[in-house]
Formats: C-alpha cells, sequence, structure tokens
C-alpha cells in the first residue's frame, strides 16, 4: 500500500515534468530548468503553489497573482500520470518493462497534448521513442506485447514511416495540400519498432476511423472542412494502446487463427 502511494505520488511529479515539457518544447526555449511560472503573468509560481494536483484544488483553478483560470490539462496530466505509473507499477512485476513502460508513457503523453495544441510532435521525443523501442530487442525477455525480434522490428520502423510518408506524397499530387506532416511517420515509424510490422495496417486503421469519428461532427456542423488541419499524432497514439493491449486478440479475430 505505503509503496502504490509513493509510485503514484512519483508518477504526479513526473506529471509536472510532462506539462513543463508540454510547455516549453514547443517553443523552442533552451531550457526545462528553471522555475515555472505563470503562462498569462508570467510572475514566478512559488514552490507550495506548485505542488501537483493539490495546488491546483488549493488556488481553485487560478492564478495567485493574476487570479486567471489555469487550464485543466495541467491536473489531467497529472492525474494520468500518477494513475499511469500505478497501474504499470501494479501490473508488470519486471523491473525493467515497468521502467520502459513508464518512459513511454511519458514521452507519448507529452506529443500527445503538444501535437493536439499545436499540430507539431518535437523531433527529440520521435528520436527518443525510436531508440527506446530499437534497444528493447537487446534486453532480456520483457513479456510484454513489444516484439523483441529485431528483424520484425526494423521492418515495422520502415513500413510504419513508409506508409504516412505514402500518404503524405499521394496527398500532396492529388489535393494538393498537406494532409498530414513527417512527425506523424516518424511517430508511427515507432510504433512499427516497438510493436513490429504486424502492428502497422491495424494501428494505421485503428487511427483513421479514430480522426474521422472524431472530426465528423464539426464537418457536419460545417466548422471544419476537410482542408481543416486536424493533428493525427494523438490517433496515432491512442491506436497504438489498443494494440498494446488488445492486438493480439483482435488479430485472431479477423484473421481467425
Ligand atoms: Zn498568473
Amino acid at each position: 500500500m505505503i509503496n502504490s502511494i509513493f509510485i503514484f505520488l512519483i508518477g504526479l511529479c513526473f506529471g509536472s515534468f510532462a506539462n513543463v515539457c508540454i510547455y516549453r518544447l514547443p517553443k523552442s526555449k533552451q531550457t526545462l530548468a528553471g522555475r515555472s511560472y505563470c503562462p498569462k503573468c508570467k510572475k514566478k509560481i512559488k514552490w507550495f503553489d506548485n505542488i501537483p494536483v493539490l495546488s491546483y484544488f488549493l488556488l481553485n483553478g487560478k492564478c495567485r497573482s493574476c487570479k486567471k483560470k489555469i487550464s485543466p490539462q495541467y491536473l489531467i496530466v497529472e492525474l494520468i500520470m500518477g494513475f499511469g505509473f500505478l497501474l504499470i507499477f501494479l501490473n508488470y512485476h519486471n523491473h525493467l518493462a515497468s521502467i520502459l513502460l513508464s518512459v513511454l508513457l511519458l514521452m507519448y503523453v507529452i506529443i500527445f497534448f503538444i501535437d493536439l495544441k499545436h499540430f507539431i510532435i518535437p523531433d527529440t521525443l520521435n528520436f527518443g521513442i525510436m531508440i527506446l523501442a530499437l534497444s528493447k530487442n537487446f534486453l532480456s525477455d520483457l513479456d510484454l506485447s513489444f516484439t523483441q525480434i529485431t528483424m520484425h522490428s526494423i521492418i515495422g520502423g520502415i513500413i510504419g514511416y513508409l506508409s504516412i510518408w505514402i500518404i503524405i506524397y499521394l496527398y500532396k499530387t492529388l489535393k494538393k495540400m498537406e494532409g498530414m506532416g513527417l512527425g506523424d511517420a516518424k511517430l508511427m515509424a515507432g510504433i512499427g519498432l516497438l510493436f513490429g510490422w504486424q502492428s502497422v495496417p491495424f494501428v494505421l486503421f485503428v487511427s483513421a476511423i479514430l480522426g474521422l469519428l472524431m472530426v465528423l461532427p464539426s464537418l457536419v456542423e460545417k466548422k471544419k472542412s476537410l482542408k481543416s488541419q486536424i493533428p493525427f499524432g494523438p490517433y496515432i497514439i491512442t491506436a497504438g494502446i489498443i494494440y498494446f493491449f488488445y492486438g493480439d486478440i483482435l488479430y485472431q479475430m479477423v484473421l481467425g487463427v
């Protein structure tokens, strides 16, 4: 019990760190160190106002100096990381697997929210995932739904990248516009490296369906057209998580093997 609470608190702290990255990485602020400040009034945040989750409620979701609303995203990210770390800790008893999953969770959460807001995926994160995804093949048996066969991993990376690259190319030639970015291609390469080439068709298909479902209401209300830019990274990540949990079962159902 004590251990679980401790892991949850560590997760909250990493959630705070994730929030800093989500805010600073797209603005290419060199340093991730340094004191946090309110994005609205730029006043430095005192340490006692910077306690994950707790401060949000004590301050009633408002900045102490300018009283402007603090985005609930800060709270959401902290809670995702807290519960994420806890679930990983409770379900995986292989330490190496737990650490790998925790680092991946951190990077995917940061990418998810950056892409959602800014329509970009920083290369540092994409390359970080690729390196991690490739090096996990050389670790002892992780017992995760990742592939640990290096050849499956490398082919997955290449097919993942090419699949999005081809979509970008076709969009450019046929419709003369950019549907997705190379950031999405690199993100997909990371998924292929993690799960192997077998995962790429599934993740592509499910992310496209998810994207369509999310855009559909605003298409109907004509708030957006098919030409509007939509962030695709969050759907790739969501589809990747579904594959992580249910990939095997779904493939068996579809292929009947
Ligand atoms: Zn403020």
